[in-house]
């Protein structure tokens, strides 16, 4: 699977750090996880073709995750002269049915909502599988609904944490994934319940023994390099996400 960090931030805009989106790639399928304010124009940047996304995995309702939803399906089901044949899958905590009819009613403005939407939405619970590629989730300390995503392709495994706090069930579902993408919202000096600090995010690493940490989500705070630095006291194999950032799992 190719990962293609599309924001690297938060709700907080910032030149260099989008907010929150991934988009994976699966075999065929073109996935994206999470999809924050702005993140339509950061796909068609990246030169990726917002067209052909077949899911959309949602993490949790916050606004910084989940806003630009109703712009891609806008972008979707707008696009002059592109008539688009396959369903948009659209797969989130439970509340996802209610969310997304809350979004669109918000957004409701003539006919142009009702006709030709082809979208699905499933709810998951615990695990949900296609043919390439499975998806397992878990609950985490964040919000009533917020969970994070296990992607696995063959033996090859990406765990996003979405926005959580430490927690042993977390580090237990993410044992042994060959990349771990972790919430790194605050500096060492700063914690704030349901968020994760560098020197957590490292002992979460460690513990679970993943090959390869990549922190996220981050507040403009400190410096990236400290943030990494205090990460790699306690697990040495860190990088600091970037937009537009492409790793290979
Ligand atoms: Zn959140
Ligand atoms: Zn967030």
């Amino acid at each position: 699977m190719k990962l293609t960090i599309i924001g690297s931030g938060t709700c907080v805009p910032t030149v260099k750090r989008g907010s929150p989106a991934n988009y994976l790639q699966i075999g065929k399928k073109k996935i994206l996880v999470d999809c924050g304010p702005g993140t339509v124009r950061q796909i068609v940047n990246a030169k990726i073709d917002y067209r052909t996304i077949d899911m959309v995995f949602l993490t949790h309702f916050h606004n910084d995750h989940v806003s630009d939803l109703v712009a891609l399906i806008w972008a979707l089901f707008c696009t002059p002269g592109f008539n688009r044949k396959n369903d948009l899958i659209l797969i989130g905590p439970v509340g996802l049915k209610q969310f997304f009819e809350d979004s669109i009613n918000l957004n409701k403005d003539g006919e142009q909502w009702s006709k030709n939407k082809k979208i699905k939405i499933k709810e998951i619970k615990n695990k949900i599988k296609f043919e390439e590629f499975s998806v397992e989730c878990n609950k985490t300390i964040h919000t009533k609904s917020s969970i994070a995503y296990k992607f696995i392709e063959k033996d090859r495994s990406l765990v996003f944490s979405g926005d959580c706090d430490y927690d042993d069930k977390f580090i237990n579902f993410s044992k042994d994934a060959n990349v771990l993408l972790l919430e790194c919202s605050y500096p060492n000096s700063l914690k704030k319940k349901g968020h994760l600090i560098p020197k957590e995010c490292g002992l979460i690493a460690q513990k679970a023994n993943v090959r390869k940490l990549i922190l996220n989500h981050i507040y403009n705070y400190s410096s990236g390099k400290i943030r990494v630095d205090q990460t790699k006291k306690f697990f040495r194999n860190t990088v600091l996400a970037e937009d537009f950032m492409k790793i290979n799992i």
